[in-house]
């Protein structure tokens, strides 16, 4: 069973996905934060029965979905990921959307590419229709008040169809950016084969090339690969 989430670590250092099964995983300050804003932005959801929401989604109804979590199979292998929202109308999946604190929010990087594309892509393996599909991440400045974040993800949730492709600022000082792109099948379907390389044992993880993400790592002084004493 594989989480979008660690499958797209791999596009960050493959060797520390590695050694996060091996050794077990470190907490670390900047995921306990993000599991705060994740809670702050949750804090108003209702917990919903999903037969009644499924019925809902087939009778065209719209619904936002707060991290709930979603099946998906690829090959031989079993996914399940809990994206921090996706708004369904119509029928289908309109948009996913998911949240990343990050020092360069003007940035997209290729691990946060990889995890929205795997989710949009579960939902095509579940039989919805892509077609309208869009991804949404909203990237931040750690200094964020969660209840300005908490606002910023109900205005994306409710505003997508308006928004311009590409990137759009929300909030200066901190900063806060929308990248906002549309789902298609084949951008991340070679990135997710090399993937799967990895659990499939056909090669040895890959470690970074960037010393600067060896030294906040927390596997820096046991890695055959740490690039920092
Ligand atoms: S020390 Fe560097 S190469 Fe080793 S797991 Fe950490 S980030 Fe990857």
């Amino acid at each position: 069973m594989l989480a979008p989430s660690k499958v797209a670590s791999q596009f960050y250092c493959e060797k520390k996905v590695h050694l996060e099964q091996e050794l077990g995983e470190v907490e670390t300050e900047t995921m306990r934060r993000g599991t705060e804003t994740h809670e702050k932005a949750a804090e108003d959801a209702e917990p919903v029965d999903m037969d009644e929401v499924w019925r809902a989604i087939e009778r065209g109804e719209r619904q936002e979905l707060l991290e709930t979590m979603f099946p998906g199979e690829i090959a031989e292998f079993a996914l399940f990921g809990i994206p921090d929202a996706i708004v369904f109308d119509d029928g289908k999946p309109q948009l996913i959307f998911d949240r990343k604190t990050t020092s360069i929010p003007t940035r997209l990087f290729q691990n946060q590419r990889v995890q929205i594309w795997i989710y949009g892509y579960m939902m095509e393996s579940l039989g919805f229709e892509t077609d309208d599909l869009q991804l949404a991440i909203l990237s931040h400045e750690q200094e964020l008040d969660p209840e300005l974040g908490k606002q910023l993800q109900k205005r994306i949730l409710s505003e997508h169809t308006v928004l311009e492709l590409g990137k759009t600022t929300l909030h200066k000082e901190p900063t806060a950016l929308v990248h906002l792109c549309e789902y298609a099948t084949d951008d991340h379907m070679d990135d997710f084969q090399w993937a799967l390389g990895y659990w499939r044992g056909e090669r040895d993880p890959v470690p970074t090339e960037n010393a600067a993400k060896c030294q906040s790592c927390p596997y820096k002084n046991t890695c055959s690969d740490s690039l920092v004493s």
